[in-house]
């Protein structure tokens, strides 16, 4: 029954890490955001529509993992200091409840073993998710949960979840990782231009691209390794986590495709990728 395999009621979807970076990227028309549009029109073309994104974001972070199970999630605005036009911004895809309850069954926290959290109330989707989504899928069309990160369990657990989420590819989910592979908000310069970055910034870019083309997920993992230059990379490694979800679910075999190499602010890397 090899025709099944290819059968477009169960499409295979790709796996998306996006550098996400400035919420302005989100309504501005810069290279960045023009990438994101051109990714929606080839996913488009090349595959079926998602019957579900599954998004990691760097900006929900709980205690233990939790799915958003709302009928229709709430665009959150989760950020201060920029213009009306940004918080004007909706995002009004629907939530799925009832595939958030069987992926609570199927995917299993690490650790615990417990089924991951149900949030029908709390959540819904913040500026990690929409800020790419929109641009993507502007129709809005698409059911969209959000999954949160535990962040004070150790990455080894993060790619491990990753790697749960790799059969939910083949029931037509789409996962997007939303971060940045460098994230170091104290030392951005808004001033330099999308060529220019710091040493560190470039050196950390650098190696987990390679691990990413080699498939070496659990290097990505052991990224703490790299000392001083992860420390400068990622003060905090909310933003570079989503990266081993969306590792994990590839896996080692799919090759890479990267587009928006590059860095705003000489600190927050934009390199972003497909797998599949
Ligand atoms: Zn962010």
């Amino acid at each position: 029954m090899n025709h099944n395999d290819t059968s477009p009621t169960t499409p295979r979807q790709p796996v998306l890490f996006v550098g996400h970076g400035s919420p302005m990227n989100a309504i501005e028309d810069n290279a960045w955001r023009r990438q994101w549009q051109a990714l929606g029109h080839e996913l488009r073309a090349r595959h079926s529509p998602p019957s579900l994104i599954l998004c990691i974001s760097a900006h929900w972070l709980t205690s233990g993992w939790a799915l958003t199970a709302m009928e229709q999630p709430r665009t959150i605005h989760d950020f201060g200091g920029f213009p009306q036009a940004l918080f004007d911004q909706r995002y009004p895809a629907p939530g799925a409840p009832a595939l958030a309850r069987s992926i609570s069954e199927q995917v299993r926290q690490p650790g615990s073993g417990a089924p991951l959290a149900l949030d029908e109330v709390e959540w819904g989707l913040d500026h990690g998710a929409w800020s790419v989504l929109k641009p993507m899928f502007p129709e809005a069309d698409i059911p969209v949960i959000q999954l949160s990160m535990d962040y004070r369990r150790p990455a080894s657990e993060h790619l491990a979840l990753g790697r749960q989420l790799a059969p939910l590819r083949e029931q037509g989910v789409l996962i997007v990782g939303s971060g940045n592979v460098v994230h170091n908000l104290r030392t951005m310069r808004r001033d330099a231009a999308d060529n220019q970055a710091y040493d560190w910034a470039i050196e950390f870019d650098r190696v987990t691209a390679e691990h990413i083309a080699a498939g070496r997920t659990d290097a990505l993992a052991d990224f703490q390794q790299m000392g001083a230059v992860a420390q400068m990379a990622h003060p905090t490694w909310e933003h570079y986590l989503p990266l081993l979800y969306a590792a994990g679910a590839a896996g080692e075999t799919e090759s890479a495709t990267f587009f928006n190499e590059g860095f705003q602010g000489a600190s927050i890397s934009m390199r972003s990728m497909v797998w599949g």
